[in-house]
């Protein structure tokens, strides 16, 4: 706790003084700005590894160099964990869209940094690239929560079925054509992980899921009308339209959330063997019923930090909300209190 608590002192220091921040440390692609040299390297190897494993992941390939170094800036404080990752869209020298200038902001704890909150806006850049503009925000982050730990992923599952049963979700033909965060960045969040993990599943093993999450983003993408995502989801998924997407969706979401999300936790990096990541990964699984009904969050295990916090700094939208419209019997009671 004491080095914590330095080190959020260096860092409200830092930000305080931009000029007196302690350490830089540059990569291939990232430029990382920290309280200490050596979480300055630890961030720069761990962003590099990252972007390698991410873009794997997604397209199978290495992303190739970025003509410009993405500033990393870490801010080491107690507390809640967030990121931010700020693009701007334009054409590259074949016109083509592209990402034209990028940055990362992250702040909190040094190891949930490290093993969540790094990868999770890695992610993102990694479906800029691919995309060359804006991802549909559900997806976007959808996807970018899937490179979280396993306790935030689980976290964001439970979440789900909770906005679910308050009948406070969108229904998906609204959410898929929203380009903008909802008032309610929560219901973003979780209901955007929780569809983008059941495609990614039913798509195929390995890549085959990520890919085909892509090509259905593509196809709704282009026009981003309701017919071009029912489109979408009858070309690539084989159903009939969003809504019968929507219904296998939650058919699927009947399966208790238990150890669902523990297929894909991200691989072990030196900073996710900690102890304390062991003994949360025992106590995430221990809390957890596993024959809890079909709907009902199970316990939730006790986690210090909201996992989705991760709006610091991200612009809000100043735009009208749309208001979540999902009818609430849609999943049958609100609660089930006691079995
Ligand atoms: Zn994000």
């Amino acid at each position: 706790m004491t080095l914590r608590r330095l080190l959020a002192v260096a860092a409200l220091v830092a930000t305080q003084a931009p000029a007196a921040r302690a350490a830089s440390y540059e990569t291939p692609n990232f430029v990382v700005d920290a309280p200490t040299a050596e979480l300055a390297r630890r961030f720069g190897e761990a962003a590099e590894a990252y972007r390698r494993e991410k873009a794997e992941q997604w397209l199978g390939r290495e992303m190739p160099p970025w003509p410009r170094r993405c500033p990393l800036r870490v801010e080491v404080t107690m507390g809640s964990a967030g990121g931010a990752t700020h693009f701007t869209f334009g054409g590259d020298a074949n016109n083509r869209p592209a990402v034209t200038s990028q940055r990362m902001e992250i702040r909190g704890d040094a190891q949930q940094l490290l093993n969540s909150v790094l990868p999770h806006e890695v992610t993102h850049t990694v479906l800029a690239h691919h995309f060359g503009r804006p991802v549909p925000r559900w997806a976007d982050e959808g996807g970018s929560v899937l490179s979280e730990n396993e306790a935030e992923r689980f976290s964001h599952d439970v979440r789900c079925r909770e906005i679910l049963n308050a009948g406070k979700a969108f229904r998906l033909a609204t959410l898929f054509r929203m380009v903008e965060y909802p008032r309610d960045m929560h219901v973003l969040y979780a209901q955007g992980y929780s569809v983008t993990d059941y495609l990614v599943r039913r798509g195929g093993d390995g890549r085959d899921g990520r890919g085909k999450l892509l090509q259905f983003l593509g196809a709704g993408m282009r026009g981003n009308t309701p017919e071009s995502w029912d489109a979408a989801a009858r070309t690539v998924y084989g159903f009939d339209s969003v809504d019968a997407l929507e219904k296998g969706w939650l058919e699927a979401l009947r399966t208790p959330p238990t150890r669902a999300v523990a297929r894909d936790a991200a691989p072990a990096r030196p900073a996710a063997t900690t102890a304390a990541a062991a003994a949360a990964r025992t106590e995430l699984r221990s809390s957890a019923a596993p024959a809890v009904p079909v709907l009902e969050p199970p316990v939730r295990a006790a986690r210090g930090t909201a996992p989705d916090a991760e709006p610091v700094g991200r612009p809000t939208t100043p735009r009208p909300a749309v208001a979540p419209d999902y009818p609430p019997p849609v999943l049958g009671p609100p609660e089930f209190p006691r079995r």
